[in-house]
Parts: C-alpha cells; sequence; structure tokens
C-alpha cells in the first residue's frame, strides 16, 4: 500500500497513531485459519500499516472525517489498515498468495516468515508464490534484506501484464511520481526470481480448484485469486480497498499508488456488485476479516 514511501515517512505516521493502536495492533493476530471445502487458507500478519487521507484523497473531506470519527479514529487519520499475505494449503501442499514487505518499507513489517513458522511451514516448504502485484507490500518479503530469494524453492506466478510493466523502462520513466520509486523493489523480485517465474494470463488456473481473477487499474496485472471447492468459495481480492471504511462506503476514493486510477474504479464497482450478487466471501490483503458483500445506502458493505 505504500511502496514508495520513506521509512522516515512511516515512522511519522506510525508516531501518529493513537496510542492504544500502536503495539497491541501491530501485535494483532490476523483472522482465520478459514476452510474453504478441503483447503484451509490462512491469513499472515505482516504488520499494520498507518493509512493517511493524503494517501486516499477524497478522505480528506467532511463525509472522509466523518467515517474515520464514526470508526473511532482521528478525523485527520490515520486509519492503521493490516497487511496479509495468505498460507494456503491442501494435502500436504502449500502455497503463498503474497509476501508481505518484508524489510524494504522499514521496521513494523517482516512478520510473514514467522507467522508461517508458527504453522509449522518453512520457506523452503513453499512451492508456489501467486503474486496480486508487484507492489512492495505484496512483494517486498519474497526478498532476504540482501535482496536474495526469500524463498529457496518456489516458483513465482503473476500475470503477464504485471511482469511487462514493471520491466518496461519507459512505464519506469514516465509514471507519475508516487509510483517510480517502486519499481526498484519490483525488479529486485523479478530478477531474485528470474530462473522460476511463471506468467499466466486472465483467468487462468493456478492450481486445481485455484484460479486468477484479472483485477487490473490498481495495477495493469493485479489479479485476486478465487478458491473453489464444491459449494464453498473464497475470493482473496488483492487490494480492491485499502481502507474498508472509507472505500467500501465509496467505492469511486482511489489511493495515490494506483497505476490507471478510473480503471481502479471500474474494476472496484465490478467485483464489489459481483461479491454482492453472488454471495461471495471476501477477504483481502487489507482487509482484517472475511465476510460477504453487501449493497449498502452508500456504496456497500463487508458483512
Ligand atoms: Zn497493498
Amino acid at each position: 500500500m505504500s511502496p514508495h514511501l520513506s521509512r522516515r515517512h512511516l515512522l511519522a505516521a506510525s508516531a501518529l497513531l493513537p496510542l492504544g493502536l500502536q503495539r497491541p495492533a501491530m501485535a494483532a493476530p490476523a483472522s482465520g485459519p478459514y476452510r474453504v471445502g478441503a483447503f484451509t487458507v490462512t491469513p499472515l500478519r505482516d504488520g499494520l500499516f498507518p493509512l493517511e487521507p493524503s494517501m486516499i484523497p477524497a478522505a480528506a473531506s467532511p463525509a472522509g472525517q466523518t467515517l474515520l470519527t464514526g470508526a473511532g479514529l482521528p478525523a485527520k487519520g490515520p486509519s492503521p489498515e493490516p497487511v496479509n499475505a495468505f498460507l494456503i494449503r491442501r494435502g500436504g501442499r502449500h502455497w503463498l498468495l503474497d509476501a508481505g514487505c518484508g524489510t524494504v518499507l522499514g521496521p513494523g513489517f517482516d512478520r510473514v516468515t514467522a507467522a508461517l513458522a508458527a504453522e509449522g511451514v518453512r520457506p523452503e516448504q513453499v512451492e508456489t508464490i501467486w503474486l496480486s502485484h508487484l507492489h512492495a507490500d505484496h512483494a517486498g518479503g519474497l526478498l532476504t534484506p540482501d535482496r536474495l530469494a526469500r524463498f529457496a524453492n518456489a516458483e513465482l506466478v503473476l500475470q503477464e501484464r504485471e511482469v511487462a510493466y514493471w520491466s518496461d523502462a519507459a512505464a519506469r520513466a514516465s509514471a507519475p511520481a508516487p509510483l517510480r520509486p517502486m519499481f526498484e523493489t519490483a525488479q529486485a523480485v523479478l530478477a531474485a526470481y528470474s530462473s522460476r517465474i511463471r506468467r499466466v494470463s486472465g483467468e487462468a488456473e493456478l492450481a486445481p480448484g485455484i484460479h486468477a481473477l484479472p483485477l487490473p487499474g490498481h495495477t495493469p496485472g493485479h489479479m485476486g485469486v478465487l478458491i473453489a471447492d464444491g459449494s464453498e468459495r473464497l475470493l482473496i481480492w488483492g487490494d480492491i480497498v485499502h481502507s474498508r471504511i472509507l472505500q467500501m462506503p465509496h467505492p469511486d476514493w482511489t489511493v495515490i499508488w494506483d497505476t490507471d486510477p478510473a480503471e481502479a474504479i471500474t474494476t472496484r464497482r465490478r467485483i464489489l456488485d459481483r461479491a454482492a450478487v453472488e454471495g461471495l466471501r471476501v477477504t483481502g490483503m487489507h482487509l482484517a476479516t472475511r465476510g460477504r458483500i453487501e449493497r449498502a445506502d452508500t456504496g456497500y458493505a463487508l458483512v
């Protein structure tokens, strides 16, 4: 969510958190695990990020301030938001969806490996890592502090469009300022895993019962992962929302890191509506829980 921020900026932002929201919230375990048929899906909490209204510019409005104060937060934020990766297991196999921030965004993150260990899983046991997109709060944890591959045996799977965008020198040169520093981490990840990257396109089958769901706009190859077994389904939707408090009622409120804000809005509305119609259970990298989507008087609600 914050791939371009400096450590100083992050530290300053976390200093703004109400006292009660600092350490205890940072240490809060993720919810779950969730059963989806024979799959076990365990959110791995990498850390907690202080989202400031300047990162969702529309939130610096009376409507935004009302939502924040209604949630017990200061009117000017920040709103503490989780950063999650997900461990997905079935029949002795271990897959990861995203890997958290690692050490690239400073202190307060990099808990995915410890969360994996608490589940009895060593990094070398992970056979495949599906990456929702290449922003640092999802891909930074793929790297050791010296920028080598942290997962010795894992294949890295992501959308072809995502690899193309972050590998493109012209895209880097012409990117809006908040996006430009993200290229460094993205390219370090692609380099560290270069011999074991698999590119997929569209709604590819990632494993039996698990499909990619392209959700473009936040980044060109941003994707969710739809897990299905029998009648049970769970959509892990990546960064469709960075703030449940602000963006569920206002799906047209964009974050400053969207590559294509207009497409991000269209995608967010489309998937929220689909989830509401289909009664789909959803969770995400910046959601503290899972739930179903309902249409609300204003926008949508996670229930
Ligand atoms: Zn993110």
